[in-house]
């Protein structure tokens, strides 16, 4: 059973369509996570029956449940897309948690709705299986992110470059409201539903907010905080297109991701990013450009229009300094400084400029910093030599260091390993992994040594596509 207490499905109904999924023909169960479930008020006992399951895979309708569809548009790479929503995911609907937090419950993989365009509505096991682990170790990093309740396989075979098995995963949001829902609206010229939508934001993430500017700054601060964490833990989100940015704040849309193994800012992993708009390093800047155009869909709320595009400036203009701030604090921590300020950014950069010069491991580098054979990540041991002097000069904390640095994130190979292996069946693997990425500062074991290590030359899997 699952308490639904839903809102989204009351807004103006031209924000989407009541969809219900399409049946899949052998659902099992992968895995499911009581300790999400309990903290969402739904018995973890129930997770694991015949009926959750059907649920899962949308062959059962939840009582209470009331699916949908959401519509939302988008820039793509830069480009207007003003025909996007759900194609291959459904809004069952939200829970109050045990925090008193509303969140949705939803669906990825569930089949076609008006919004899939020529895609089928379904995911292959692949993403699923990426989503799952790397939501799930976000969250244990601290990091704000959607979470994954439950993936079940469908028994289903989808059609990609080859044939497939199909997968769905159960995700959960503070909201799946995104830069992209408020475009689409603001588009279609649909003040009503663009107030709507505002009010529902408002009352649901930002009740401070008493209005369209407050909300644009409370979003900014939320994008400058988050993007500085995944900076933090060598992130590469990959398709941070608008229909991806999360109003709640919340990472979203784990398509072709990966955390970075050698550090290097211009890191791409995304098949299909081939000029490297989402490299590492432009991160805060596509999350400024992302702002402008929510800022822009904002403004049909505004009564004087160029008074507003004024006062929106001036609040996206403010992003690199809540940025650079978060920026110093999660480096700062990683370097185990006490206060760390503006005055400590040379010993950072100096750092990382390091790193990228030696192709250290961003992971290991960090989280062996205080460690005995933290050199062994440097070819240049004189130049780090150099560097570590002036740290032991500005003086670190090891207790700030250990609980900024992973030990463990899901390196890009053993998620491909963990998906090969889930392909022929075994999900060992997988298990496996999601346990140690779940614990990321706990000390090394022998069970995840393996894990912890950073890829040889040739286990190193630099590419990833799309989700679809
Ligand atoms: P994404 O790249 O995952 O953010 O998806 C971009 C858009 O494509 C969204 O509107 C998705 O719903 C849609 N989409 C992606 N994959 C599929 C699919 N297999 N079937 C239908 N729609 C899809
Ligand atoms: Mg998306």
């Amino acid at each position: 059973m699952i308490p639904f207490n839903n809102s989204y499905v009351h807004l103006p109904t031209q924000m989407f369509t009541r969809q219900t999924a399409k049946a899949v023909p052998d659902p099992t169960l992968i895995v499911t996570n009581a300790s999400l479930a309990d903290a969402l008020g739904i018995d973890p006992d129930w997770l694991t029956t015949p009926a959750a399951r059907d649920v899962f895979a949308g062959n059962a309708v939840a009582e209470g449940s009331e699916p949908l569809a959401s519509a939302y548009a988008g820039h793509q790479f830069g480009n207007w897309n003003p025909g996007l929503g759900d194609g291959r995911a459904l809004l069952l609907g939200e829970v109050l948690g045990t925090d008193g937090v509303r969140r949705d419950i939803q669906l990825k993989g569930s089949g076609p709705t008006p919004y899939s365009r020529s895609g089928d509505g379904r995911a292959w096991l692949g993403p699923v299986l990426r989503e799952y682990l790397v939501s799930e170790a976000m969250h244990a990093m601290g990091i704000p992110t959607t979470r994954a309740l439950a993936a079940v396989t469908t028994g289903e075979t989808v059609q990609r470059e080859e044939p497939l098995p199909g997968a769905i995963i159960t995700r959960v949001a503070q909201s799946h409201i995104r830069v992209g829902t408020f475009q689409l609206m603001a588009a279609r010229g649909d003040i009503e539903a663009l107030s709507a939508l505002f009010d529902h934001v408002v009352d649901r993430h930002y009740s401070d907010a008493d209005s369209p500017a407050a909300l644009l700054l409370a979003v900014t601060k939320a994008q400058a905080s988050l993007i500085a964490k995944w900076m933090s833990v060598g992130f590469v989100h990959g398709v941070m297109n608008t229909d991806n940015v999360s109003i709640a704040g919340e990472t979203i849309d784990y398509g072709p991701c990966a955390f970075m193994d050698a550090y290097d800012a211009q890191s791409v992993f995304s098949a299909i990013d081939r000029q490297g708009r989402y490299a590492y390093e432009n991160q805060p800047r596509i999350a400024v450009w992302n702002l402008a155009q929510f800022a822009t869909s904002l403004i049909p709320l505004m009564p004087d229009q160029d008074a507003a595009i004024e006062e929106f400036t001036t609040i996206i203009n403010a992003f690199p300094t809540h940025y650079e701030a978060e920026w110093i604090n999660a480096f700062g921590a990683k370097l185990g400084l006490v206060d760390p300020s503006e005055d400590d950014r040379a010993l950072i950069t100096d750092l990382l400029a390091l790193m990228q010069q030696n192709g250290a491991d961003f992971t290991n580098t960090f989280a062996n910093l205080a460690g005995p054979n933290s050199a062994a990540q440097f070819t240049d041991r004189d130049a780090y030599g150099a560097w570590s002097t002036r740290w032991q000069a500005r003086g670190y904390d090891v207790g700030i260091m250990t609980a900024a640095n992973p030990v463990i994130i899901p390196r890009n190979h053993q998620v491909e390993a963990v998906i090969i292996a889930g392909r022929n069946g075994d999900f060992g693997p997988f298990h496996a992994l999601l346990a140690a990425v779940t614990e990321p500062y706990a000390p090394v074991t022998n069970a995840t040594a393996a894990f912890a290590r950073a890829p040889a030359v040739d286990e190193r899997v630099t590419q990833t596509f799309c989700g679809t």
